[in-house]
């Protein structure tokens, strides 16, 4: 069995496991705001509610420190998702088309090639994107991913560490060294 000791007071008074530390210093919550705005018509008063719904994720300083870093994963979402929305507009301007092509409208055919060429050109910027940050976001994720769930935290010395590789040690600031993503 291997020691979970801190490799540097040598105790486990003060030592916790990194994932349960960003477990419980991760708190999410939904807060309600409403909005009350008056707008004057000729016949009197008309009143409009706005309800806003705002979700707000509050982390502690230490648990964002010790969170399983990113690499590339927003541009990677961002790069497919505008991939899908940019090719699906595509197809249904394509399809748009056609039907304009039919019924010999040449003005608004002449138009609806401008926005297809726009929406091609957006298809491929963002499928680009896609594909480029995807294997550098999964490169070596799913090992530093069990790396980093091995990881204790100790209070007292600000230190991360592994109970399976006296390596593995470091400040949480060099979290992305020590799991090697
Ligand atoms: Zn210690």
């Amino acid at each position: 069995m291997a020691s979970q000791r801190c490799p540097k007071c040598n105790r486990i008074d003060a030592t916790a496991k990194v994932s349960a530390i960003v477990k419980s210093g991760t708190k999410y919550s939904t807060s309600y705001d409403t909005k009350e705005d008056a707008s004057y018509r000729e016949n009197g008063i008309e009143w409009s509610f706005n309800l806003d719904s705002v979700t707000t994720t509050t982390q502690t300083i230490l648990a964002r420190q010790l969170n399983f870093p990113d690499k590339a994963g927003v541009a990677m979402a961002c790069g497919w998702t505008f991939f899908i929305l940019l090719s699906l507009s595509d197809a249904l301007f394509s399809w748009i088309r056609a039907d304009s092509v039919r019924t010999g409208n040449s003005t608004s055919t002449a138009d609806l090639e401008v926005i297809i060429g726009v929406l091609t050109v957006g298809t491929v910027i963002a499928m680009m994107v896609a594909l480029f940050t995807t294997p550098i976001h999964i490169a070596g994720r799913a090992r530093a991913h069990l790396l980093w769930e091995q990881l204790y935290y100790c209070f007292r010395d600000d230190i991360v560490y592994s109970p399976y590789d006296p390596a593995k040690t470091g400040p949480p600031s060099r979290m992305r060294q020590i799991i090697g993503y």
